[in-house]
């Protein structure tokens, strides 16, 4: 009863809005990069539950006038707000095939499951991890911090005092994660930065001493690939070592610092990857793929399952038929029921290769190198941290204003530029100041696109 009773008009419809999606894709440069949702559209998100039916096509055309032409903007190439990641339209398809197939991957042996191996598996290997390892796609990094720190928890022993370390500059996912688990915020110590944003590591050995001497069990430390403050890697060889003399578990966040292995000239950012007892990264936000597709990989993948494994009655396994396949993905984190999130990684890798996939964040580094010399040159402009990687902080000279005035100037610049439509930005606090914080990781982004961002954050300043 709810499948179409007419599947020629189904298909029509369904091609007909599919072409409508890539149209928009396509002319994506001509839009604002965003634009606030109206009022009169806003409301029609409050109306109930509707009982009755409406037909497809009604539903279509509602969606493309209220959803489709407000989006956060992250499609267009001149979004460089946060850290946002940008799809290619073949990526999209995949996940649009994935819903149509329909997989649920907690486990059981199907197809799906062994694509998400596979996918694992080629990361595993690109960070240079060994046979053992194994982990799974995560709804993003969060969710694989959050994996990560339960799993060096329960490796560790659920004992009183326990502490773990990461830099003051680390995502606050980790202490999210801290605190999900039940350790509590004050559990996680948020080591000083240098000023490269990067781990004070003098700094972190003297606070695990002094927490040794306190009493304390220190179990977990967690490194940054790519901060995202100004996209900073902390000496990640230098914390394996420390990790592995002090018996703490050692995590990486490398959220989208870690795909710089991707790429030739980048890869000795994260030397050192490959001593990590586990990594956590996005392929939502620097891979090309569709939110959304994070992924936790152990060195061991029993780690995972020491603490996951999700065996229980209604669970048993078997040697053949549909239950087969043990371990599980639901053996190797928390959901039970997952969709199929590697097939758009899949895909990216087999269409575009992995190279070519490297050379766009290259690509993205070399464009914020460009911004970087930009903003230099420009006496109206000032930066306020080191590029690292990929990402510009610096903000607007307004004659006359400094201290918080400037800092309140440089967040209602953000916003101006952001209504102009003629760009996005986000805002950092930074130890000189609030600064316009732009993010280069969207592939369609060019050269003309870092000129126009420019001419607008002058318009929007002196408007
Ligand atoms: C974005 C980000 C996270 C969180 O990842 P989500 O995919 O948004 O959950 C964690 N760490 C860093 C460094 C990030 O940039």
């Amino acid at each position: 009863m709810l499948d179409p009773k007419d599947w020629e008009a189904f298909r029509d419809q369904a091609h007909r809005a599919l072409d409508a999606a890539f149209d928009a894709l396509e002319t994506v440069r001509d839009r604002p990069v965003w634009q606030p949702v109206p009022s009169d559209v806003r409301a029609t998100f409050e109306t109930p539950m509707p009982h009755e039916a409406t037909s497809l096509g009604d539903v279509i055309a509602e969606f493309r006038r209220t959803i489709a032409p407000y989006p956060t903007g992250n499609q267009h190439p001149r979004f460089f707000g946060w850290v946002h990641g940008s799809a290619t339209p073949s990526a999209a398809l995949a996940d649009a095939l994935a819903a149509l197939f329909d997989a649920n991957v907690g486990g059981r042996d199907h197809a799906a499951v062994y694509v998400e191996r596979q996918v694992v598996r080629w990361f595993a290997g690109l960070f240079g991890l060994p046979q053992s390892a194994g982990g799974l796609c995560t709804v993003g990094s969060s969710a694989a911090n959050l994996l990560a720190i339960v799993a060096a928890r329960g490796r560790a022993g659920a004992e009183t005092g326990m502490v773990g370390y990461t830099s003051a500059a680390a995502h606050g996912s980790i202490r999210k994660a801290f605190e999900t688990a039940g350790l509590g915020a004050a559990a996680l110590r948020a080591i000083p930065a240098d000023a490269e944003h990067r781990i004070d590591v003098a700094e972190l050995e003297r606070t695990i001493a002094r927490d040794r001497v306190d009493g304390l069990r220190p179990f977990v430390l967690v490194g940054c690939a790519g901060t995202v403050g100004v996209g900073a890697t902390d000496p990640l060889d230098a914390l394996a070592t420390i990790a592995a003399r002090e018996g703490l578990w050692f995590h990486v966040d490398g959220a989208f610092g870690a795909l710089t292995a991707l790429a030739p000239s980048l890869r000795e950012t994260v030397r050192g990857i490959e001593r990590a007892d586990s990594i956590a990264f996005d392929f939502h936000k620097w891979l090309r793929v569709p939110y959304d597709a994070g992924c936790l990989i152990a060195r061991d993948a029993t780690r995972l399952t020491d603490t996951f494994s999700a065996e229980g009655a209604y669970l048993s396994r078997a040697e053949r038929g549909p239950g087969a396949g043990s371990p599980w993905f639901a053996d190797l984190g928390i959901d039970l029921s997952r969709g199929f999130r590697a097939l758009k990684v899949w895909f990216a890798l087999k269409e575009h290769g992995a190279d070519a996939l490297g050379a766009s964040i290259e690509h993205n580094v070399a464009l914020a190198q460009r911004l970087r010399a930009l903003v230099d040159a420009d006496p109206s402009l000032e930066r306020l941290a080191p590029v690292p990687l990929n990402i510009v902080c610096f903000r607007y000279r307004k004659p006359g204003l400094e201290g918080a005035a400037l800092d309140a100037f440089t967040d209602e610049l953000a916003i101006r530029i952001a209504e102009s439509g003629r760009a996005v930005v986000s805002t950092l606090p930074l130890p000189r100041g609030k600064a316009l914080r732009v993010c280069l990781t969207n592939h369609r982004t060019e050269e003309a696109d870092l000129d126009e961002l420019l001419a607008a954050v002058r318009a929007c300043a002196n408007a």
